[in-house]
């Protein structure tokens, strides 16, 4: 563990530590919220510049008048986690789903023909998506864990159906192996169980 400011730097077991120290938040968590950073990259970590990618990302949120950066939690390709912005706070991730909501960024470019996640990326990704729907008492769905893509960025709703409103392809179109509500519940969904 190692923080500078607000940012903490955790191991995976250490996340699971932290977490269970927590008070519960005053509000109603009912989702996470899963997202890549697009950039930084892969190619923007050098295996010991975690606060540093957290500065900058928090210096770009506040230039597009956030009040501090916008996740709760970032991960990295080394497998480790920041903790960001505290859970007492509503995030800034996903219009229509940030009151009831955890926002997790994964640093890297999941589209198809970009990063290609680490083993240990992947770990991670999956035992703090786990952590926090354990900790929060909820059930793994497509309710409680969702993919920006999912929504409309101009209305702040779910799609209907894929393919249809302005949608990012955030967490990315390879993001374990696709973006859609089908892709997550063939894919990510068994593994979150
Ligand atoms: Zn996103």
């Amino acid at each position: 563990m190692k923080a500078i400011g607000k940012f903490i730097l955790l191991s995976p077991e250490e996340f699971d530590s932290w977490l269970k120290m927590q008070k519960t938040p005053a509000r109603d968590i009912r989702l996470v919220q899963l997202h890549h950073t697009y950039i930084p990259a892969y190619r923007h970590f050098n295996g010991d510049n975690h606060f540093a990618l957290c500065e900058a990302m928090e210096r770009a949120h506040l230039e597009r008048g956030f009040a501090e950066i916008a996740q709760n939690f970032s991960t990295f390709p080394d497998g480790r986690i920041m903790v960001c912005r505290s859970m007492n706070k509503i995030p800034a991730g996903i219009k229509g789903a940030n009151v009831n909501g955890i926002c997790i960024e994964n640093v890297g470019n999941f589209d198809k023909g970009k990063d290609q996640m680490t083993a240990a990326h992947r770990a991670v990704i999956l035992s703090v998506t786990r952590a926090l729907l354990s900790h929060f008492k909820l059930i793994p769905t497509d309710q409680s864990v969702v993919y920006h893509h999912w929504y409309d960025l101009n209305i702040g709703k779910r799609i209907k159906v894929e393919g249809t409103g302005l949608t990012k392809s955030c967490p990315g179109t390879n993001f374990f192996g696709g973006n859609t509500v089908a892709d997550f519940n063939k894919n990510l969904l068994p593994l979150l169980k």
